[in-house]
Formats: C-alpha cells, sequence, structure tokens
C-alpha cells in the first residue's frame, strides 16, 4: 500500500508529490511547520500544536492557508488514507511559490504540505534503557521559538551525535547553559530531587510534550523548576531526560561518557513516562 500526503490541496501517492522549484520553503526555508502525535485516530494536543503554529505563522507574517477546521479533517482524511491509528502528522507551511527574491512577493497563496506515517516501534527499546547525549555549541539563531523549516544547525547537531553513537546533542549557550537538543526538549532532575527545565525564551522551542508534562508533574505535585542549567549541573544531576512528540519522555543516562546517577532510568522519570501514557491514551479528539 503507498502512502499519501496532502500537497497544496490534492492528495497524492508519495511517489508523485512534488512541490514547485520555486517554493521558498525550498529556496530560503521561508516556512513552518508542526509534527502531531496520532494515538487510536486522536490529534494528541492538537489545541496546543495549532496555538504554536499560528504563533510562528504569525511572527513570520504568513497567513493561514486554510481554516483549522478544514486543516483538521485533511489530517483525518490522511489517517485513514494512510491505514493507520497510531502515528504521526507532519504539516508544513511555506510563504508560497514565486520568483526569486529575498523580500516578500506581493499576493501568493501559502503553501501546503501535509504527510502522514505509521510511528516506528523502535524507540521503545531507548525509552526502557535510556539513551546518551553529546553536548555541543548552540550555532542557530536568535528565534527558536519559532517553528521554522529552516533547521541546518539541528541537522549538523543531530549527526554529530550519530557520529559519536549517541541519540541526540544538547545545546550549550555562550554562558554554559542547556537550551535544548536539536529536535527536543531537555530536563533534568536536580540531586534535591526538583524537575528542572529551561523557561522558555526566543533560545528554545516551547515542546508540546514539555508544557503537556509540565502539566501532568504540577497536578502530582512534583518539585519542579522552569530554570536555566549548566552542562555540569546536568552531569551531576540525578536524572536527565528529553521530550518530544515523537520521543515522548526518553530517559537520558549519560551526558558525554559521564552516567547521570546510578545509569538506570531514574523513578521520577518513569512516574512521569506512565502518567503521560495514561494521558495520551485517554485523550478523546
Ligand atoms: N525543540 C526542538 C528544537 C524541536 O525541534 C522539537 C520537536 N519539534 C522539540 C523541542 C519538542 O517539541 P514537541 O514536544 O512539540 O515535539
Amino acid at each position: 500500500m503507498s502512502r499519501i500526503a496532502f500537497v497544496n490541496g490534492r492528495y497524492k501517492r508519495h511517489s508523485d508529490a512534488v512541490v514547485h522549484i520555486e517554493d521558498r520553503g525550498y529556496q530560503f526555508s521561508d516556512g513552518v511547520y508542526e509534527v502531531i502525535l496520532v494515538k487510536n485516530k486522536n490529534f494528541i494536543d492538537e489545541k496546543k500544536h495549532f496555538d504554536r503554529l499560528d504563533y510562528s505563522l504569525t511572527s513570520l507574517d504568513i497567513s493561514w492557508p486554510m481554516k483549522k477546521n478544514s486543516m483538521r479533517q485533511i489530517m483525518q482524511e490522511l489517517v485513514y488514507k494512510n491505514r493507520f491509528v497510531t502515528g504521526i502528522i507532519y504539516i508544513q507551511i511555506t510563504r508560497g511559490v514565486a520568483r526569486r527574491d529575498h523580500s516578500f512577493p506581493k499576493g501568493i497563496k501559502p503553501a501546503l504540505v501535509m504527510t502522514a506515517r505509521r510511528l516506528p516501534k523502535s524507540n521503545d527499546g531507548d525509552i526502557k534503557s535510556g539513551v546518551s547525549v553529546i553536548t555541543i555549541k548552540d550555532i542557530r539563531w536568535g528565534r527558536c521559538d519559532i517553528k521554522s523549516v529552516s533547521l541546518l544547525p539541528n541537522v549538523l547537531g543531530k549527526q554529530e551525535a550519530r557520529n559519536q553513537g549517541a541519540y541526540e546533542a544538547w545545546q550549550i549557550d555562550n554562558e554554559g547553559f542547556v537550551t535544548e537538543g536539536t529536535s527536543t526538549n531537555a530536563w533534568i532532575v536536580s540531586s534535591h530531587g526538583v524537575l528542572i527545565t529551561r523557561g522558555l525564551s526566543n533560545q528554545i522551542l516551547s515542546g508540546i510534550t514539555r508544557l503537556t508534562l509540565i502539566k501532568i508533574a504540577t497536578e502530582l505535585n512534583f518539585k519542579f523548576e522552569e530554570r536555566q542549567f549548566s552542562v555540569d549541573e546536568a552531569k551531576s544531576s540525578r536524572e536527565a531526560f528529553l521530550t518530544s512528540s515523537t520521543s515522548f519522555l526518553t530517559p537520558v543516562t549519560q551526558i558525554d561518557g559521564v552516567v547521570i546517577g546510578n545509569g538506570a532510568v531514574g523513578l521520577l522519570s518513569m512516574r512521569l513516562l506512565q502518567a503521560y501514557h495514561q494521558y495520551i491514551n485517554s485523550s478523546e479528539i
């Protein structure tokens, strides 16, 4: 069975799904995206994803290509056409197609592409045993809060992690504090048992999984602080983990080769992951 994508108003087989060579996303990375987890045909945290998409589009002065409801119908149709119940929807909106010129062209329509795929079961193993991360300099731009398709530093960072046999690279700002992973948010549990993740600013993406876990942790009465933490603090932490819509909560058991805690997946991480699974399994459209 071939995968089906939605490209500028049409459902297409993946092999036939193409965009114009002067799409500004292709030439300038002039576009934004979202990745939404689909669990039992429910779009997890759909409203938060649409709100973040709205924030990204507004920040770049790109208009919505269609109403949210119509977009949602296409998402449902894609899940149906691709015959899965658990997977991800990828949405990409670019400023549109125009003769190459840096400034915004007038009178063009935004271009919309959506793809869907089954989520590989492969991350289960990582979740159980934990993963290692390396640290790298954060060389990204000053608006990491926009979910832009301009991901070159993230791509280079992830590849560096792969070259060193690690799962993710945590990026470090000029003051020695962890900003976030290349496609995930970074968390630690301090030696006093406090859950810590960096606060929102232009330097990180407001991860949806991050927002949901903060809510869950607060409901569970976990001690929680939203603040910066240094690489040294991370290395001497009791537990560490990373989050994203596709990695859920993945425990980190090594940072730059330094073993975190006793090297096993932490109790607080396990408790949070369990609560997150309950949340996504009970989510209703
Ligand atoms: N930070 C970055 C840089 C990311 O690319 C992602 C994944 N899109 C995240 C954090 C996690 O965000 P979410 O929980 O919404 O998947």
